[in-house]
């Protein structure tokens, strides 16, 4: 009955070391902290100490993305960051449209419209009729 739990989490891996590459233009390599940070000024969040603790970098690594100093940085804020593509956040921030506490960035609810249909799982029957 006993359960002995041995193997590391996957969630133990930090995401933002690692690098992120813009997946149709592959010579556009950030940290992925950094494409983050992207991402949530694209959404219109301008607080760099609100994106900052989101992404898990501090205001002036925010500050220094935002001036795009950096080449690729620069590449991805002209190439944007590709539609139908999320970003997990260190820890959640609100949505500056819909007020919604967001852990992915940019805001699932306001990049589809369909998501604003109340959900419902194919399994959970109406109780109507
Ligand atoms: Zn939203």
């Amino acid at each position: 009955m006993s359960k002995t739990v041995s193997k590391p989490t996957e969630a133990s891996k930090k995401p933002r070391r690692r690098p992120w590459r813009h997946p149709t233009q592959r010579g556009i390599k950030v940290p992925y902290a950094a494409a983050a940070a992207i991402s949530l000024m694209e959404m219109g969040i301008t607080d760099y100490d609100r994106i900052a603790a989101a992404v898990g970098l501090n205001a002036a690594e925010v500050e220094r993305i935002d001036m795009a100093e950096d080449k690729a940085i620069r590449q991805l804020c002209l190439a944007g960051v590709p539609y139908g593509h999320y970003f997990t956040l260190e820890h959640q921030i609100r949505c500056p449209k819909c007020s919604g506490m967001i852990t992915l960035a940019p805001c699932v609810a306001c990049d589809a419209p369909s998501a604003w249909r109340p959900s419902m799982p194919d399994n959970v029957v109406p109780s109507a009729d």
